[in-house]
């Protein structure tokens, strides 16, 4: 087992064009990692794994724990071993927040994850209902996604940042969740408040891409037909 591997399961293009079906259970995926994020099989809801306990934030806003047979077409783990980067002290938000990261360390080039406990003043959070087949594209269904406003809730930011030159493969840059201790909210990051905490971060040197072999049509894909880049903005 080692901490400074992130482990990818699948990539965010795969999901452009609609191959949403979940291909890797959730069991499986815990062999590689103990902390991290995804979706589920029909882009049901977003993923949250923190301490080796997976959660699913549905497209209407319920926190459930997952069982190890449930299914995902994409998702990012690792072993966590986090060091503290800095106390926050004054109200920030994403924008802010990704900026004072990056300016504290040389990170630019890899990937890392990043973790952040603490009492938001505001969080707003989104997620999707799972969709049925024949899946649609990622960008038809930004209008099927639910918004989530909490407001003083105590929980934990999780993600991912991923160097520009993997945007496709990844999000380029911050891909963040975020999940309530009492489970009230969560899902992918839209916007927050926050001015306490301890900001950890963990760096990777090595990235473990698995591709889901498996699966006919992901194998049969010509991605060269998709606009990834820009289905990614628009969606991410
Ligand atoms: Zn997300």
């Amino acid at each position: 087992m080692s901490k400074s591997t992130l482990y990818q399961y699948g990539t965010l293009a795969l999901l452009v064009p609609g191959l949403f079906k979940g291909t890797k259970s959730i069991g499986s995926l815990l062999s590689h990692g103990d902390t991290g994020i995804g979706t589920g099989d029909g882009l049901d809801g977003e993923l949250v794994v923190l301490d080796g306990q997976p959660y699913q934030i549905d497209g209407s806003g319920n926190v459930n724990k997952l069982s190890e047979d449930f299914m995902v077409p994409f998702a990012d783990v690792h072993f966590a071993d986090y060091k503290d980067l800095f106390e926050l002290k004054d109200f920030i938000n994403p924008q802010k927040l990704e900026e004072a990261v990056l300016s504290k360390l040389n990170y630019n080039n890899i990937f890392f994850s990043f973790r952040l406990h603490g009492n938001f003043d505001k969080i707003v959070t989104r997620s999707v209902d799972k969709q049925t087949e024949p899946y649609p594209k990622l960008v038809e269904c930004a209008d099927k996604q639910n918004e989530f406003y909490g407001e003083n809730k105590v929980g934990t930011l999780i993600g991912y940042y991923a160097p520009q030159i993997f945007n496709g493969p990844a999000v380029g840059g911050f891909h963040l969740h975020f999940l309530a201790d009492d489970l009230s909210i969560g899902g992918h990051v839209l916007d927050f408040k926050v001015n306490n905490g301890m900001v950890k971060v963990q760096p990777f040197n090595n990235l473990e891409q698995v591709f889901p072999t498996d699966s006919n049509e992901f194998m049969q894909h010509d991605f060269s037909k998709d606009d990834v880049n820009g289905a990614i903005s628009k969606a991410e």
